[in-house]
Order: structure tokens, then sequence, then C-alpha cells
């Protein structure tokens, strides 16, 4: 890195709030993954612009250099970690407040469940396939996450960021791209701050109720018991992940301590002592065995950050 980090993060950054080499298996829901460089929780929108102000005017690029953590609920950190700087964003931006009958105002850090107890307590329907979804605001829009039928693309408003130069930016429901688990954010690199959420009025009793019912499924179809980062691939058109993996004999198939899970094979699981390079080869195994048996091509939803050797 081609400046003095310590000396520019500090003038920004309180320096407790400044880690080095912060093991990030504490960061993410697979509970594995190397030390990043630099971890730097970052609290106010002010310190966040002039981070990135810094960042571009060093020269400093966007997943090179440094890296926005949500939840860490969708992500696989290389054993080695992350040679650069981690942003992980609290105090305003996990305010989540209501902006008028209907619209919540959500920050980026916020998760999502605090979001759907609060539409919950104001009345308002429409959040409920996000309550349990293990992720913040910001990682839920990058995703467009969804379940049972609901996703963000069906709620959100608008959304802002702070883009690469430093500057602020709204983007209106059609500039969002959203997709299925995509959005303009896989394409634009920028740290989103907070998020228009709109909903409909409902009633609390009907709102609990779908929660709950949401629970149940969940608890009953996913090995929530174990670490994991979700569905680990997408939903190839036509198709079942978890089923096309069951079928190529793959169900209980483990590398170390990554396993795919006896419960839903579309989830890997760490069982208790998987390395990010256990997942990482359990993927490439699945992916190939998937390949050659149905001629199907599986894509990871799951992030990578750092290097990864097949
Ligand atoms: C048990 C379990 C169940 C799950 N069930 C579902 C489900 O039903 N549906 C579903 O869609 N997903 C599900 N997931 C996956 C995961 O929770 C979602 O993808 C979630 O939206 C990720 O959010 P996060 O905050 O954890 O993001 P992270 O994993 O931390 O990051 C994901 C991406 O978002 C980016 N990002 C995060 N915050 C910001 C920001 N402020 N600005 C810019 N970029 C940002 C990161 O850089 C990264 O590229 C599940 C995961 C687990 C562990």
């Amino acid at each position: 890195m081609k400046i003095d980090l310590d000396v520019k993060l500090s003038e920004i950054i309180p320096k407790q709030n400044i880690i080095k080499n912060e093991i990030m298996s504490r960061h993410t829901t697979f509970r594995t993954g190397g030390p990043a460089d630099y971890f730097v929780k970052v609290g106010t929108k002010e310190a966040l612009s002039k981070l990135i102000k810094l960042f571009h005017e060093e020269g400093l690029t966007f997943s090179k250099d440094y890296y926005i953590l949500g939840n860490g609920s969708n992500l696989l950190v290389s054993d080695e970690g992350y040679r650069g700087i981690i942003l992980s964003l609290e105090g305003e931006f996990a305010e989540v407040v209501p902006e008028s009958d209907t619209v919540i105002r959500a920050g980026a850090a916020a998760l999502n469940v605090a979001v759907a107890n609060l539409a919950r307590d104001k009345e308002l329907k429409g959040f409920e396939f996000a309550h349990g979804i293990p992720g913040s605001i910001g990682g839920a829009l990058v995703m467009n996450a969804g379940a049972y039928g609901g996703e963000m693309k069906q709620v959100v408003r608008s959304v802002t960021a702070i883009m690469e130069d430093g500057t602020e930016k709204i983007f209106s429901r059609d500039e969002l791209e959203f997709d299925y688990r995509t959005s303009v954010f896989k394409r634009i690199n920028c740290v989103i701050t907070d998020a228009l959420i709109e909903l409909e009025k409902g009633n609390r009793a009907d709102i609990e109720a779908l929660m709950e019912d949401l629970k149940n499924r969940r608890v009953s179809k996913q090995p929530l018991e174990y670490p994991s980062a979700g569905s680990t691939f997408k939903r190839p058109e036509g198709y079942f992940a978890g089923k096309l993996i069951e079928d190529a004999g793959l169900k209980g198939y483990s590398v170390g301590g990554a396993q795919v899970s006896e419960k839903h094979s579309g989830f890997v699981i760490n069982t208790g002592d998987a390395t990010s390079d256990d997942v990482y080869k359990l993927i490439c195994d699945v992916r190939k065995k998937v390949m050659e048996s149905f001629g199907v091509e599986l894509s990871p939803e799951v992030i990578l950050l750092g290097e990864f050797k097949a």
C-alpha cells in the first residue's frame, strides 16, 4: 500500500476503532477466514466520506485495497486473510427510524431483523420475508436478498450511497437493477449508507403469524445449528441447487471440516474445524460433479474475498 495508513486513518477514525490483523472468522457466519490487515469501524457519514475520499485521492481501489463488510453472512474470506482495509459500519449506520406512516429509513448496518421488528411494531407488512435472513440492510441490498416469495426489490424506494470519489448519490428504485440475487451494487463500487423501505399498512397479529410461520419453516428445513452462509449456490434456471447436489450423491460429502449438509444439500456447513480452503475445495468438487452428472453449471451465491487456490 502506497500511503502511511496508520497516520492517515487515525486522522479520521478514533484509534480504538482501527484494528490491525483482525481475524475475519470472528466476522463471518461460516466462522472461517484469516486476518485482515486493517479492520476499521466507521460510525458516521462524515468519517465515511472522508475515508472514501482519502482512498480515492491515494489511488486505493475497492475490493483490491478496501472492502465493505455487512454482517458477513454471505462471505467466504480466504484463510490467508485480506491484504487491505475492511470497513465495518456501525453507530449512525445501524439506526432504523420511521420516515412516514408507511416508510422506514434503515441504515446499512442495521440488521434485517431490526427493520422487520420495527415494521411489525408499526403494523407495516411486506418485510416479514427478511426477518430470518441473518444479514444487514447493506448486504440485503447488494444481494437483493429474498425468501419465501419476498425480496428487497419489492420494498425498496431509494438507496443512498457514498461513491468511490467520496460524493453522495441517491439511487431511485428504477436505478437499482434488482434481479435474482443481484443489484446495481454488484456492478458499481460504492458504500451504501441507508435506504428507504416502503411497506403497506397491515395488522400486528398477521405480521407476527407470518414471521413465526417462516421461522418454523427455516428451523425445520435448514441446518441453522451449524455455521454456514445459507444457500451456497444460486438457483440454476429450471432446477434447485440442493436437489441437483443430492441427486449427484453428494449429500453429506465433506472436505476437512466442511460438509454438504445432511439436512439441506443446498447448504455447505462448517462442522466445527473447517477452514475456508475446505469450504472452497468442497464448492469446487460439488460444481464439478454436478456439471459431470447433469451438465448444469452451479454458480456460487457466496462471495469470495482474498486469494483462493483451486
Ligand atoms: C443461515 C443463513 C440463512 C440465509 N438465508 C438467506 C435467505 O433466505 N435469502 C437470502 O437472500 N440470503 C440468505 N442468506 C445469505 C445472506 O444472509 C444474505 O446474502 C445477506 O443479504 C448478506 O448480508 P450481509 O450483511 O451479511 O452481507 P455480507 O455477507 O457482509 O456482504 C455481502 C456483500 O454485500 C456487500 N455489502 C455489505 N454491506 C454493504 C454496504 N453498506 N455497502 C456496499 N456493499 C455492502 C459486501 O461487500 C459483500 O459484497 C442466509 C445466510 C445464512 C447464514
